[in-house]
């Protein structure tokens, strides 16, 4: 065991297939590393989903290390000016580019995901970095001339943006191992927030990454801190720790009710699970929404929070659009996630691949056809294409977070938006249609964060507004510029000239 420096190149641990290097990797609390020797019982290995093999592992961290990393956070008073900000943002956003194939081989080792899906999340990490030194040098104030109305002076109100006075807690899923990580942040550094960071302890490795090339580009330590452990020693310390002004968490419904449950008087932010439909009405391109279908299940093996879960098609066209879905399905490769060539990859865990597997052999014995895949070996779950399914079946009722194709039919528009509305979720949604009037009554009447018209329901830029509600989340929004002003603290004065 090694305690190599993260910023040495990594590209054996992709191409090879995961595995060939074992890394120990060290907790950052204010950028000194912490954890280098501990005993199994506070080690967390890290595995590679497809070969199986320890390809690394991290320090469990103590309640004791967590209160010292939030502790080192309220003190410190970030004073990096915009430039400097923007300066560190972009530095890093240069080097994540430079180092793509380092870094998407890392995030393919420790997920699964197939080096295509982690290539392009470099790419996303990169777009947060850079939308977030764009962001730090725009102005955040706004001026209210005061003499309006007739109770009007003649003053003038002004608004600006602040951190918070105490530290930000961040906690992240395993699904984009970086990317998520940058979402939390990015936005942080730009507002000159301080932040203790708890990634997924499946994927663990590429935070540490992240902020090493934070710290290298010239960020101040004691901004931001990753510590790495087991949720149910120190998850509660993160949402009620004293020095906590705002929790900033995404992943589950489940965990994300127990942090609301739990955080008391601070700020949540909760970004949680999602079960979005692709709606195809009679007139679609059947070709398009097919493809547009497929991509949005199979991507990133399925686990995304806005992956199509749903694919709801008008009967008139079923038939055709399920064959199109079908042949897409079977061209869709997947194996070996550090094959280049390869479109998908493993899922997250075996656990997973199995949950998978039961949620479509319960829909068979309630009346689905498995039309393609279904098939397991370990993570690796085949891309599955299932029609006949209704509703109430728990393949989509509940978020199914793997690349499963459930086909549900439907009379008309009101049949669809009743399916689309009738969970418990309501992150994003795609519709395939050309028609104004449909594309209005989607806009207005679907119950989600997102609708994307002949797009992905995933289809975003990183710096737009995103975010669901009913149990998909809060209602406030993450991309860069809404991340900004949900870490800050909003000031108004008034000065007596308009
Ligand atoms: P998860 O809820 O199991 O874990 C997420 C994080 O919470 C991990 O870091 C985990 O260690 C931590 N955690 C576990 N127990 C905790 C507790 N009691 N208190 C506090 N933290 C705790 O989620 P996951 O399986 O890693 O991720 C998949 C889920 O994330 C899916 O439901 C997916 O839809 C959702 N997700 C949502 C978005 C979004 O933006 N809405 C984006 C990506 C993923």
């Amino acid at each position: 065991m090694s305690n190599r420096d993260p910023t040495e190149a990594l590209p054996e641990v992709g191409r090879a297939g995961g595995g060939a290097t074992f890394r120990h990797e060290q907790m950052r609390i204010a950028g000194e590393k912490v954890g280098g020797e501990r005993s199994g019982e506070r080690t967390i290995e890290v595995f590679n989903p497809y070969t199986n093999q320890r390809i690394g592992s991290v320090p469990k961290a103590t309640v004791e290390e967590v209160r010292r990393a939030f502790a080192i956070a309220r003190g410190y008073r970030a004073k990096l000016t915009r430039f400097e900000r923007a300066n560190v943002l972009n530095k890093a956003a240069a080097q994540v580019r430079a180092r793509t194939c380092d870094i998407a081989g890392l995030i393919s080792a420790e997920s699964g995901l197939c080096l295509k899906d982690a290539t392009y999340e470099a790419g996303r990490v990169a777009d947060v970095l850079v939308f977030g030194a764009n962001e730090a040098l725009r102005d955040d104030g706004q001026i209210f001339s005061c003499d309006l109305t007739p109770h009007g002076r003649n003053r003038r109100v002004y608004t600006q943006r602040g951190p918070l006075l105490g530290a930000i807690s961040a906690i992240t899923p395993f699904n984009h191992p970086m990317n998520q990580v940058a979402h939390k942040v990015v936005p942080a550094v730009a507002t000159n927030n301080r932040m203790v960071l708890k990634p997924s302890e499946k994927v663990p490795l590429s935070a540490i990454l992240f902020a090493d090339l934070l710290y290298e580009a010239g960020l101040p330590p004691e901004m931001l801190s990753i510590v790495t452990g087991d949720p149910k020693e120190i998850a509660d310390e993160m949402i009620s720790n004293e020095n906590v002004d705002l929790v900033t968490f995404t992943g589950s419904v489940a965990v994300g009710k127990h942090i609301a449950a739990k955080a008391g008087y601070r700020r949540i932010v909760l970004e949680l699970g999602g079960n979005d439909p692709i709606i195809v009405m009679e007139d679609a391109d059947l070709d398009e929404a097919s493809t547009l279908a497929v991509q949005g299940s199979y991507k990133n093996s399925g686990q995304r929070c806005t992956a199509v879960k749903r694919m709801l098609v008008h009967r008139a066209v079923a038939a055709h659009f399920t064959e199109l879905v079908v042949e897409k399905t079977r061209r869709w490769t997947f194996g070996n996630p550090a094959d280049a060539r390869v479109e998908m990859g493993t899922v997250i865990d075996a656990a997973a691949a199995r949950l998978f597997e039961s949620r479509v052999d319960e829909a068979v014995a309630q009346g689905a056809r498995v039309l393609v895949g279904h098939r397991r070996e370990g993570a690796l779950y085949s891309p599955t294409v299932v029609e006949r399914v209704r509703p109430e079946m728990t393949l989509v009722r509940e978020e199914t977070f793997g690349p499963v194709s459930p086909i549900l039919t439907f009379g008309d528009i009101d049949e669809a938006i009743r399916i689309a509305n009738g969970t418990a979720y309501g992150l994003s949604s795609a519709v395939c249609t050309n028609r104004l009037d449909y594309i209005t009554r989607f806009v207005a009447e679907l119950d989600v964060g997102t609708v994307n018209v002949r797009e992905v329901p995933g289809y975003r830029l990183e710096l737009t507004p995103f975010g669901g509600i009913k149990d998909s989340g809060l209602g406030y929004k993450e991309g860069v510029q809404e991340a900004m002003k949900s870490f800050t603290h909003l000031k108004t004065y008034s000065l007596p000239w308009s």
